[in-house]
């Protein structure tokens, strides 16, 4: 776990400061995306709203980590694998209609929309409903 945070951060030149390494274990050891109060309500106590927010921030900006936006505001956070990277830097998300955990489909494939002339797609997302493997 330590060695996979260390080169996470390795990769993007990224000091090994205690809130750093701390949060990328939470979600790395957590295998599903956690919203922000999670994974504040898991790090020590000594580490600060401000602080928190600023690494969460400065970790997405990187991509370390990326967000999934939910339904009514809800947002969770998982961390980027290299692989998602560099393939393609698309995969999709399931949601978990009983617990309602989010988790990165990092193996399942999709083919990108079609768009009619004159569009220009940036980017897309996919979220899959349905029961996790736990629920199921
Ligand atoms: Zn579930
Ligand atoms: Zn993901």
């Amino acid at each position: 776990m330590q060695e996979e945070v260390f080169a996470l951060l390795g990769d993007k030149n990224l000091s090994r400061t205690p809130c750093r390494v701390e949060m990328l274990k939470i979600l790395l050891e957590s295998g599903s995306a956690l919203p922000e109060t999670e994974i504040r309500s898991k790090l020590p106590q000594h580490f600060d709203r401000t602080t928190v927010y600023r690494t969460l921030r400065s970790f997405l900006e990187q991509d370390v980590i990326h967000s999934i936006p939910l339904e009514g505001g809800d947002v969770r956070y998982a961390v980027t694998r290299n692989k998602e990277r560099k393939s393609s830097q698309f995969h999709a998300h399931f949601y978990c209609e009983s617990c309602s955990s989010v988790y990165c489909l990092s193996r399942a494939r999709f083919e990108p929309p079609e768009m009619p002339e004159g569009f220009v797609a940036a980017g897309y997302d996919v979220l899959v409903n349905g029961k996790c493997r736990k629920c199921n």
